[in-house]
């Protein structure tokens, strides 16, 4: 633990320490920093250990959509530990996504590393699954580049660290990927090779992201309203679990696309122990808009104008309701001062909304407990 004591754990340590246990760490993107208290204080208040995360195109150098820099985003994040007295989170990089896999861009990406790291960050995930060989004749020449891309990167972070422990995520099976069959799920065959040559290349992940039929942001209907389903494959979940205990890979799957699940159903039917890590970010940004709509009118107004001017043109046939859903993420950043400037009672109520929100979440995902776990872990 860090010198204050309310910094950011080894993102390995709080797999470590719910091993075993029918538990999943909820992983909140973290777009808008007033969610954050009130998650924290239900982590506190539950014993729940959590990752406060963003991916790349969340969170770059430049501030990627959220305006936040990794070092930013880690100062709000413990910033925000410390004001509540939470103790067992870690600073996760989400998709440190790879889609091209050349020289220039993997340098490109050990630079957002090195920030990430020197920021604090304490666990990452390397998403290179878009490299993906069609024409491989085996599962080992389909994977061949998202192995290479990813070993180099956590070979990286392993000398970057310096002796520090820390969480990795590798993901394989681009999530939300569709062909003209719909969507295309990993294969238990797929997540084994996968590992285990990257345990031969000396990279150990505790966790790995699957595509298993789940989507980032929200589904639709015809009419462009938001739909709530269980959309992941669940026999597909567990057995990829499986497939990797029969292979002694003590690997456990990260659960990316949570938003729209109903949390009764994930509470009854997600697979927890095989599903470790839970993913949650487009519903932390819902909880900050509807706030915005009540409490700041003309805020959500001027927002609602600026995503609607600018993407209306770009998706021709689509209803304004789900253009702003789709795009509203890329107002965060343009409205940077105004959001970080909005009234307490603002604030306040976002922060209580989140406080509630995750006592849902962390029930659903049984991560009451894990925080003493953890700390027994570490210890
Ligand atoms: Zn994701």
């Amino acid at each position: 633990m860090s010198a204050q004591g309310f910094g950011p754990v080894a993102g390995s340590a709080i797999f470590q320490g719910i091993s075993g246990q029918k538990k999943i760490i909820m992983a909140a993107n973290i777009r808008v920093a007033h969610v954050a208290k009130g998650i924290f204080r239900a982590a506190k208040d539950t014993d729940s250990a959590v990752f406060m995360e963003l991916a790349r195109s969340e969170s770059d150098l430049k501030g990627g959509y959220t305006g936040m820099t990794p070092e930013v985003f880690s100062e709000k994040m413990t910033a925000a530990a410390r004001e509540t007295g939470c103790d067992t989170w870690a600073l996760h990089a989400d998709h440190i996504s790879v889609k091209k896999g050349d020289a220039a861009e993997v340098e490109g990406t050990k630079e957002l590393i090195n920030a990430q790291v020197k920021a604090g960050y304490t666990s990452f995930a390397i998403d290179a699954s878009h490299l993906f060989n069609f024409e491989g004749k085996n599962v080992r020449e389909e994977l061949a580049e998202n192995i290479r891309v990813t070993t180099e990167l956590a070979h990286f972070i392993r000398k970057q660290m310096n002796g520090r422990e820390f969480g990795l995520e590798v993901e394989v099976g681009e999530i939300g990927r569709k062909d003209t069959g719909g969507l295309i799920l990993t294969k238990p065959e797929e997540a084994v090779e996968f590992i285990k040559a990257l345990n031969e290349n000396d990279v150990f992940p505790q966790v790995i992201a699957i595509a298993n039929g789940s989507s980032h942001g929200h589904a639709y209907d015809a009419n462009g309203n938001v739909v709530e389903q269980l959309s992941i494959d669940i026999p597909q979940t567990k057995a990829i679990a499986q497939a990797l205990r029969d292979n002694q890979l003590a690997v456990g799957i990260a659960q990316h696309g949570i938003t729209g699940t109903p949390r009764d159903l994930i509470n009854l039917h997600f697979p927890k122990g095989d599903i470790i890590k839970g993913n949650v970010g487009t519903f932390w940004q819902d909880v900050v808009y509807s706030t915005f709509k009540v409490f700041e009118p003309e805020l959500y107004k001027n927002i609602q104008e600026w995503t609607l001017e600018k993407y209306r043109p770009l998706n021709p046939g689509k209803k304004d309701r789900q253009i702003f859903d789709g795009n509203c993420k890329m107002a965060i950043k343009e409205f940077y001062k105004e959001i970080y400037a909005v009234d307490e009672a603002t604030e306040k109520a976002i922060e209580s909304m989140a406080y509630a929100e995750s006592l849902v979440f962390f029930r659903a995902f049984s991560s009451q407990g894990s925080a003493s776990l953890v700390r027994r872990a570490i210890r």
